[in-house]
């Protein structure tokens, strides 16, 4: 059954195609600059419609969905009513939402009748207890707004966590495993017995760690006092937490950690700083779901950094687990988010 994977951003739709269920990679691509100046590609129709002219068949289609709020707690089956509560999710992913929508509508049309699946980055994260994702705010804002928190990168972290256990050969409901999650964007997940326990991004992706351009945890009370102090607006404040906060704000040079490390090893100190702050924070992650699972089996690390940075794993694993009865261990595994969802929609179709 060939299985067509599609993440459609809002300028770009990247896909891969899989032979399923043997996982075999048949062909990807993507195509980038939709609806820009200048750009032959005027929506993500025409970008599709190009994709498909590409490939000879299709069996069915898994789609990335950024934010499934409340509404999915696994995959489903595109129909009306799931199209429907996506669009009602992009009013809190008002970035992504609309333009993985967009790609759905895009097969819809172009190739009706090949089943689709919808799945979704926030829904392995739906496992997360209440005490863990209620913020401690007036619960109003909860029940009447949705604000919690909601976790991303889950097709990420569920692909890693079922990759340590085939690889360690134990059952994943018998595990204890952190995921760490270090790419441009940063996130830490608390497996527990195979399901997310907590994770360290929230309503939003800016909170958790210090990531390339983002910020992570703060003292919520620094925003209006940046505000006022530097004058800006929503926009403007949104701008600096998200895109000039995080390794590059620190810095002052780059959201690149292989830039930041061959600064730092010539002696840069903001280079240098950054990256001790980075570590710094994802340790203290480390310790707190060590806490909340009442130990760990398994520490995982994947994405950019996770995946090909060496010296900075070494300095989060450094003398981490001294008091523990048992060391995790330790496993770099390269995430393949495309094959996760290849991998759920064949579930969902094949019988
Ligand atoms: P990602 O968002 O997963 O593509 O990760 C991007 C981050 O990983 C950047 O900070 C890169 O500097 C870092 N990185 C380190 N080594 C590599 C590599 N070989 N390929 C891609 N990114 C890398």
């Amino acid at each position: 059954m060939k299985i067509l994977v599609i993440n459609s951003g809002s300028s770009s739709i990247k896909y891969k195609l899989f032979q399923m269920p043997g996982r075999k990679l048949l062909s990807k691509g993507s195509i980038e600059h939709i609806a820009e100046k200048g750009s032959e590609i005027k929506d993500h129709y025409s970008g599709l419609k190009l994709i498909l002219s590409k490939i000879n068949s299709v069996d069915a289609v898994g789609h990335r969905v950024v934010h499934g709020a409340e509404k999915f707690k696994k995959p489903l089956l595109v129909d009306e009513a799931v199209i429907r509560k996506i669009k009602q999710c992009s009013a809190i992913a008002p970035l992504h939402n609309p333009a993985n929508l967009a790609g759905i509508l895009a097969c819809k049309k172009l190739i009706p009748g090949v089943r689709q699946v919808a799945v979704f980055d926030t829904a392995f994260h739906q496992s997360i207890p209440d005490y863990a994702y209620i913020y401690g705010l007036p619960y109003e804002l909860y029940t009447k707004l949705g604000i919690r928190k909601y976790g991303f990168h889950g097709t990420s972290h569920e692909y890693v966590a079922h990759e340590a256990a085939r690889i360690l050969n134990k059952k994943l409901q018998r595990l204890k495993i952190i995921t760490c999650h270090l790419g441009n964007g940063c996130s830490i997940t608390a497996v527990d017995k195979g399901k997310s326990i907590d994770t360290s991004m929230g309503f939003t992706p800016l909170e958790g760690l210090v990531m390339g351009t983002r910020s992570g945890d703060l003292d919520p009370a620094l925003i209006p006092h940046i505000m006022r102090k530097r004058k800006l607006d929503l926009d403007e404040i949104d701008t600096l937490l998200n895109k000039a906060s995080g390794l590059k704000g620190i810095s002052g040079i780059s959201n690149d950690m292989r830039i930041l490390e061959e600064k730092a090893s010539k002696g840069n100190k903001r280079a240098q700083l950054a990256m001790d702050i980075f570590v710094y924070r994802i340790r203290k992650y480390i310790g707190a779901y060590i806490a909340i699972m009442s130990g760990c089996d398994c520490l995982v690390f994947t994405a950019g950094i996770g995946e090909n940075q060496k010296s900075v794993r070494s300095k989060i694993t450094k003398n981490i687990f001294k008091h523990l009865k048992k060391a995790p261990k330790v496993l770099v595994i390269p995430t393949n988010e495309e094959l996760m969802i290849a991998k759920q929609t064949y579930q969902l179709i094949k019988d």
